[in-house]
């Protein structure tokens, strides 16, 4: 198996602390699989600059990333401020509506929630800033609420609102989301991931959205509420992978149930063999320090453990003091944690059509052989999906495809390691061209084996399905 080859993807998020050219490249070389572009805080303009720094890196570096777009749906923030407001216990604030007038005898801040003073009753407790403040509501009107600071704290401009147990009546898809849609679209996003899916209809419109842009962006579903929670499997069903985000799904839920959800997601993506990302405060204690702490280390081992397609840093590569080395950290836990989880092949998933399950047998050929590699021609993207999500240990997939978002979306999944490449109209010699590829780029020496699934053509003009063995030759 090559030195650079692991199973468990790096998705990091794209900030102040890493935009720059010479931090991109830094970033994509350090191994970063996919970059996050999170639309809280980005400007159109923004994502249009990234995606052009993204792309010319990339070519540079020679190593390719994918780009996820994360909208936020129905979450609700506060507006911006001039200066962060400084929090004490006790103090008084006030929130308004957009459109409205502050009252102005004390610190006031827009929120983009028409409903919240609706949503709120007198005295109860709202969260800010993932729990790090903590507001009691003392009096409301129909645009506006007073609260008083129960715990102290900071409070920038858009500051994210939790509202724990209660549906929020704004749609899956906001006007902004739109608009940052559109904008991402033109600038050529892989992925979008969509924030509070609360049901498998909200994955449905925003497919319907991109399908309206004519984009194939593979859509990531970020569980973060109750309702996500509780409608799970429906909502796997319909996505294209899941994002198990922890940083909101912390407060929307019990905090100590937070390992067990996580493992919910994880097996219920295994069984439907979607994709499933790890998110937040992975190395949260990164952003200051360059070391992690103990915890940590332990919670991204869990995670890779429990076989999660990828894991992601967001603070730690937005503003953290060490993104770069985060990145390590990650690669360094992936390198040690892989080869000592079990190897099993994935016993969850049920494989439906005849191709899929060929796949299985690949698996298990490519298992029994040492030093062995899969290697598949796809140009939907279908059978690398299906292939990482079997989950075959110790054995890289090699997913050759001819279309480039596929070739860059196959950068999700579980141990694919995917290859853009035009195909011949002769399948034997795509095969060959793919070997030679592999070997010349050092994935493969002579001796290697390699389980080949692909199309060949039998008889002149009948093409059949096959899984062939072939071994690297000198
Ligand atoms: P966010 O989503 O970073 O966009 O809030 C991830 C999470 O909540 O964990
Ligand atoms: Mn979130």
């Amino acid at each position: 198996m090559a030195e650079h080859y692991r199973h468990t993807k790096i998705i990091a998020t794209l900030g102040p602390a890493t935009e720059s050219k010479e931090m991109l490249s830094k970033l994509i070389n350090g191994g970063v699989d996919i970059l996050r572009l999170n639309m809280a805080h980005a400007s159109h303009q923004w994502v249009a600059d990234a995606m052009w720094f993204i792309r010319e890196v990339s070519t540079e570096v020679e190593r390719h990333v994918a780009v996820m777009m994360d909208v936020k749906g129905p979450e609700i923030r506060t507006g911006a401020v001039d200066e962060p407001l400084d929090l004490s216990v006790g103090d008084l604030i006030e929130f308004y509506i957009d459109g409205a007038e502050p009252t102005g005898d004390i610190p006031a801040v827009t929120v983009n929630y028409k409903g919240l003073p609706g949503e709120v009753t007198v005295g109860d407790t709202v969260l800010v800033d993932s729990g790090l403040i903590q507001l009691k509501a003392i009096a409301k009107d129909e645009r506006r609420i007073r609260f008083e600071v129960l715990t102290p704290g900071e409070m920038g401009s858009r500051r994210h609102i939790n509202l724990p147990g209660i549906q929020v009546d704004l749609p899956a898809l906001t006007e902004k989301d739109e608009d940052d849609l559109r904008a991402g679209v033109k600038a050529g996003i892989d992925f979008v991931a969509l924030s509070f899916v609360r049901e498998a209809d909200d994955v449905k419109v925003l497919r319907a959205f991109l399908d309206g842009l004519g984009s194939s962006a593979r859509i990531i579903a970020k569980i973060e509420d109750q309702a996500g929670v509780r409608n799970m499997e429906a909502i796997i069903r319909e996505a294209d992978g899941i994002m198990v985000a922890r940083g909101d799904l912390g407060v929307e839920i019990d905090y100590h149930k937070l390992p067990l959800v996580q493992s919910q997601l994880i097996t219920a993506c295994h069984a439907e063999g979607k994709p499933v990302i790890v998110a937040t405060h992975m190395l949260e204690s990164m952003i200051t320090s360059p070391m992690p702490t103990r915890a940590e280390v332990s919670d991204v081992s869990h995670a890779i453990r429990e076989q999660a397609d990828a894991v992601m840093l967001s603070g730690e590569t937005t503003t953290g003091a060490y993104p770069l080395e985060s990145v390590q950290v990650f690669r360094n836990i992936i390198e040690t944690i892989e080869p000592s989880v079990e190897r099993k092949l994935n016993t969850l998933i049920e494989l439906k059509e005849p191709k899929a399950k060929m796949l299985r047998s690949a698996a298990v050929l490519a298992a029994d052989l040492e030093d062995s590699g899969i290697v598949v021609f796809s140009r939907s993207g279908f059978l690398p999906y299906v292939l990482g999500a079997l989950r075959p240990h110790g054995i890289p997939i090699y997913a050759f495809t001819d279309v480039e978002p596929v070739f860059r979306q196959l950068l999700l999944p579980w141990g694919v390691e995917p290859f853009l490449m035009e195909f011949s109209d002769d399948p034997d010699e795509t095969i060959q061209d793919a070997v030679a590829y592999l070997k010349r780029k050092g994935w493969v020496k002579a001796g290697n084996w390699l389980v080949v699934i692909t199309n060949a053509l039998v008889d002149r003009d009948q093409i059949v399905d096959s899984l062939q063995l072939r071994q690297v030759k000198d």
